[in-house]
């Protein structure tokens, strides 16, 4: 028996008057979502726990089996893993933005104008020049699209206990990294990103590119921003935890990054992008392909979030309906009797509020062994009555891994 975890990053939603008090999700035709929850057992998860607005990161390990309460530590370094980026248990690292300052160092764009990733690629190369021979700790600077880019810091003493820098609103000055906690690690680490990010400021200003952009007024990239300092959580891949193959199919580099140090293998997508556009039907292929080879994949598909935080709500349910096509391929493909499939969002993102809830999200679980109960459609409304009830999202895992027959017994 082996295993498929689908996600649909941010599917789950709340009531939309435009829709008639519906989610996207009650909207949406989905008849093979549908048809799993008919065949299979349904309930809601809370990814964290009630009330605990999750992000991707904490939500996909919890989805993975992990006390994310108790391993989490912070975003910066698994984002990095998940862009290749190699990072060591004692390494912090931060996501970054070139921005736009003037003078004072106030901002007056976050995203550099969203500059292009070629222009992005020689500021970087720049910046790491400038900080070869950094006295306080090694330094990596690398962009990724556009404007983002990580900085990973490595040597001894570090502690990802430090603020951020960038003050998230244009019209304000770049912020001090101050020292969450009063460890000397945490204060280092804070005097590093400061020094770092004047150098850095100073290197860009003077810089051809930004010149140049200047002159056709376009936005300089002349600042990073760093925030998210992050360390490796340390955990047990599940490879060792469960003696499961396991891999993954997914564009977000953040999932990536939480799957990789979680010890399943990444495998590329062609056209897998995390937009609007991505390549659906090469997911399916991907995750049919990857059954030949492991246990237990993850399958995750990031437009419907990304819809959610653009408040576009048509655009989700369309999203939700292609999702539903990519499950349908996948199902037409596989042995559906030797197959469990689970079907979930990491979270609720409100096409409302166009952020991430706390609402719990509904599930799906269908395969041989798995009880049934009378629920017939995969929705928030109806996975409410189903016979898994509510659970956290660190009890998927297990229920799962006992119906592939994988558990040890508790006790004797
Ligand atoms: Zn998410
Ligand atoms: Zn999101």
């Amino acid at each position: 028996m082996k295993a498929i975890l689908i996600i649909g990053d941010g599917m789950a939603d709340r009531p939309i008057k435009e829709l008639n008090n519906k989610t996207p999700l009650e909207t949406a035709k989905k008849p093979t979502l549908n048809k799993i929850a008919k065949t299979g057992i349904c309930g809601l998860i809370d990814p964290i726990a009630p009330g605990i607005v999750p992000g991707s990161d904490v939500a996909t390990l919890s989805l993975l089996g992990y006390d994310a309460t108790k391993v989490y530590a912070g975003r910066g370094a698994l984002e990095a893993l998940g862009f290749g980026i190699e990072v060591s248990s004692d390494d912090v690292a931060f996501r970054c933005n070139f921005g736009t300052v003037d003078k004072n160092l106030v901002v007056l764009d976050r995203r550099a104008g969203r500059i292009d990733t070629a222009s992005a690629t020689k500021l970087a190369q720049a910046l790491q020049k400038t900080a070869k021979d950094f006295p306080m700790a090694k330094i990596l600077f690398k962009n990724t699209v556009q404007h983002r880019g990580i900085l990973r810091l490595r040597g001894k003493g570090l502690s990802s206990m430090v603020s951020s820098t960038d003050p998230a609103k244009i019209g304000q000055k770049t912020l001090q990294a101050t020292p969450i906690n009063k460890t000397p690690e945490a204060t280092k680490t804070a005097k590093i990103v400061n020094k770092l990010t004047q150098l850095f400021h100073e290197t860009l200003k003077n810089h051809p590119i930004n010149k140049e952009r200047e002159k056709k007024g376009l936005p300089p990239a002349n600042i990073v921003l760093c925030r998210g300092a992050g360390t490796l959580p340390l955990i047990e891949p599940l490879t060792q935890r469960y003696g499961i193959r396991a891999a993954v199919v997914a564009a977000m580099p953040l999932v990536k990054g939480v799957c990789k140090i979680a010890g399943m293998d990444l495998l590329p997508v062609k056209g897998a992008s995390g937009t609007y556009e991505t390549n659906f039907v090469e997911k399916a292929k991907a995750t049919v392909k990857a059954l030949e080879s492991y246990d237990f994949i993850l399958t995750h598909v990031k437009a419907t979030d990304v819809a959610s935080h653009d408040e576009k709500f048509a655009l989700k349910i369309k999203m939700i309906e292609k999702l539903d096509a990519m499950v349908n391929h996948i199902m037409k493909n596989i042995d559906n009797e030797e197959t469990l499939i689970a079907v979930t969002a990491d979270h609720t993102t409100s096409c409302k509020t166009g952020n991430h809830e706390a609402d719990p999200v509904p599930v799906i679980l269908t395969g041989p062994g798995v009880r049934t109960d009378d629920v017939k459609e995969f929705s928030e409304r109806a996975c409410a009555k189903g016979g898994l009830h509510r659970i956290r999202g660190m009890d998927l895992m297990p229920i799962m891994l006992n119906l592939l027959g994988k558990s040890i017994k508790f006790g004797a």
